[in-house]
């Protein structure tokens, strides 16, 4: 699990009801979901929640770093809970499934110094792309 709704709990996140379902709807494994997603999902369990509502509460959630945006292009941005756990993503090139993924080492060591440019290198990101099994 993410446990996003937890980590929000320890640091004292101001939970109102429509900031919990945002929290709800995005608590779990290999969840990506895009902002529209995210608000038909809440929409199921508070039929009142505006897109203004979700929209806001993802950019906070972005910014607590308790989310990151996966972008994958071509496709909408997506929100992911699993955001203290470095993991690189797998797409379907045809369904958009998308699951987390753990290189055996950091992406970062295949480059070598002579290939940084004098760069210091923060962060990579490594999209692998094919088809998913039900797609196959
Ligand atoms: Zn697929
Ligand atoms: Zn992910």
């Amino acid at each position: 699990m993410s446990d996003l709704l937890q980590r929000l709990r320890v640091r004292g996140w101001r939970m109102t009801s429509q900031r919990r379902v945002v929290a709800e709807v995005l608590d779990g494994d290999h969840v990506h979901l895009t902002a529209d997603e995210v608000h038909a999902r809440a929409t199921r369990r508070l039929p009142e929640i505006s897109r203004a509502t979700v929209y806001n509460t993802l950019g906070e959630l972005v910014s607590l770093g308790e989310v990151i945006e996966v972008c994958t292009d071509g496709r909408a941005k997506r929100y992911d809970p699993n955001a203290h756990h470095p993991h690189q993503h797998l797409v379907c090139s045809t369904c958009g499934t998308i699951r987390d993924v753990h290189p055996v080492r950091s992406p970062l060591a295949d480059l070598p110094a002579e290939e940084r440019f004098g760069f210091t290198v923060s962060d990579v990101v490594v999209t692998y792309r094919g088809l998913c099994p039900s797609c196959v």
